[in-house]
């Protein structure tokens, strides 16, 4: 079995055939699922939380991306600290800080990923961090916010080997997406086995950034294979070990029992 641990499959991209998608995933091998309600508005909350309602394979996470925070108001606060409870949602997330895009201005990111920090604490469940170029900053705020005790995940990891041997060294998990694959990635791949098995994710972020051989196409969980394929090489370990591995560890951080 694989986990994904980390899909968009709520969003507007998969209205059409979103129940293809999800049957493509479990023929693929993709038991599992965690699906990220945390795209533009709180819509995305909502959607996520109802896709988890009716399909036994699937949770929920509940925040708003760093992007977006700017657009936050008092209303999107009190939908989060609601459904932060309900019981399908695993986490708070994706969370975090991105100093690539600066969609929303950085203080606004730092304020708010301390306030979901703080949700995660008062809901007793784990955080879902995006981390791009702000690895230092997001340590910070993480420790500060004592993350290793709630379980914390860094997503779509693309840091540094060493910004992946500091985050291991804190007890987080990091996870791997599509990115592994592409040819410019090798310190990705690099960066897997400073990983202890125990905490190494793997996620397909779609629709976004599918592996090769599907790269430039909208992704779905069904491509999680190609990922797997590559982890468990820079890893050294089977498909199969390494699947049964990663599906353990999402299954741990989130509060599953084992399939
Ligand atoms: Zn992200
Ligand atoms: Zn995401």
């Amino acid at each position: 079995m694989l986990f994904d641990s980390h899909a968009h499959v709520d969003g507007p991209e998969f209205d059409a055939d979103r129940d293809d998608v999800l049957a493509r995933a479990r023929a693929a091998g993709v038991q599992r699922m965690i699906v990220i309600g945390a795209v533009g508005d709180t819509t995305s909350a909502e959607r996520s939380v109802a896709l988890a309602e009716r399909d036994p394979g699937v949770w929920a996470t509940v925040a708003t991306h760093p992007h977006d925070v700017e657009k936050m108001t008092p209303a999107w606060w009190e939908v989060h600290e609601r459904l932060a409870r309900h019981p399908r949602v695993v986490a708070i997330g994706e969370t975090g800080l991105d100093y690539y895009y600066d969609h929303s201005p950085r203080q606004l990111q730092q304020e708010a990923f301390a306030r979901f920090i703080e949700l995660a604490r008062a809901v007793g469940k784990p955080v879902v961090c995006h981390i791009r170029d702000a690895h230092d900053d997001a340590r910070a705020i993480l420790a500060a916010g004592r993350a290793d005790e709630l379980g914390c995940v860094i997503h779509c990891f693309t840091g540094t080997p060493d910004d992946a041997r500091a985050y291991a060294a804190l007890g987080y998990y990091v996870s791997f997406s599509g990115i592994v694959t592409y040819k410019t990635a090798q310190p990705l791949r690099d960066a897997v086995p400073l990983v202890p098995r125990d905490r190494l994710l793997i996620e397909t972020d779609c629709p976004y950034l599918a592996p090769i051989p599907k790269r430039g196409k909208r992704n779905e969980p069904a491509f999680l294979t190609h990922t797997a394929e590559v982890v468990a090489q820079c890893a050294g370990m089977s498909f199969e070990d390494l699947a049964a591995q990663t599906a353990a560890n999402t299954c741990r951080v989130f509060g599953l029992s084992a399939p």
